[in-house]
């Protein structure tokens, strides 16, 4: 299928492309949605279905740390402590020896224990309940006051949590991928690429399908568009792609692939 009128790009070669104004890009990001779920398979299941304080633990665990090493540290703190009360009220010290598996278990253990405490103080308990029943971006701007809350954490806990909310979190992966077809410019950092790459998608869209739309930028962050070597020659993005174009435009031969392709 040839690409939509809007994802069509003007210019010679890819570093010369100028940036898509707000409908190519929302174009793009449908195109792109449309084949990445025809390589990884639409819908995804969600992979876990913790309760939301469970959600937001886990991620606040994993960042900047490999999934397994987070998990670990979570199932730790879970058989260590009785309870969530229980962690925040420990020494910090015990906490810290039951995350040490993640990365700056020194700085994650006081986060996570300043992160219980102002939920209690807000909520005079700690649970995430009233989430439940609130609207996406309201639910969102309420998690992101919290200390050491960030979009991609709220995002997850709003998504990936038994909330199932419509709300789109970044990893790095979905992130690289965003960047290299043009979703977003190379300088816009992960936190506030959440709000520009969700305002892409469809506002009928559901949950299921912005979850869909992560977690297939992901997957192919982690499969095909690698962050040193990306394998374009076989990616399916690679017509949408001026990274991609701009790498083999520098591979081929001279005088090979400098002519402007009809499409451009
Ligand atoms: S063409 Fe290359 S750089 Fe572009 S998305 Fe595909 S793998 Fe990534």
């Amino acid at each position: 299928m040839s690409k939509p009128a809007a994802v069509r790009r003007a210019g010679a070669s890819a570093p010369l492309l100028r940036p898509l104004a707000h409908a190519g890009r929302a174009a793009l990001a449908l195109e792109a949605h449309r084949r990445l779920c025809a390589v990884y398979g639409c819908p995804i299941a969600y992979f876990h279905a913790l309760p939301p304080l469970d959600e937001l633990v886990s991620s606040l665990l994993s960042h900047r740390t490999r999934n397994a090493d987070s998990a670990r540290a979570f199932r730790a703190l879970r058989d260590r402590f009785p309870s969530w009360e229980a962690v925040r009220d420990a020494p910090v010290a015990d906490v810290e020896r039951a995350i040490a598996g993640v990365t700056w278990p020194e700085a994650k253990a006081p986060a996570l224990q300043r992160t219980l405490f102002a939920i209690t103080e807000q909520r005079g308990g700690l649970d995430l309940d009233h989430l439940a029943g609130m609207d996406a971006q309201v639910a969102r701007a309420w998690l992101s006051a919290l200390p050491g809350v960030g979009p991609k954490t709220a995002a997850a806990v709003l998504s990936f949590s038994e909330l199932r909310g419509r709300a789109l979190p970044v990893d790095s992966h979905h992130h690289r991928v965003a960047q290299r077809i043009g979703l977003i410019p190379r300088s816009l950092p992960v936190g506030p690429s959440h709000t520009v790459l969700e305002a892409l998608l469809p506002p009928e869209w559901d949950a299921q399908q912005v979850y869909d739309h992560h977690e297939v930028f992901m997957l192919h962050g982690q499969r095909c568009c690698f962050f040193r070597s990306p394998a374009c020659g076989r990616c399916v993005l690679l017509d949408l792609c001026p990274e991609g174009e701009s790498r083999r435009t520098a591979a081929a031969p001279a005088g090979e692939n400098n002519a402007p392709s009809p499409e451009l």
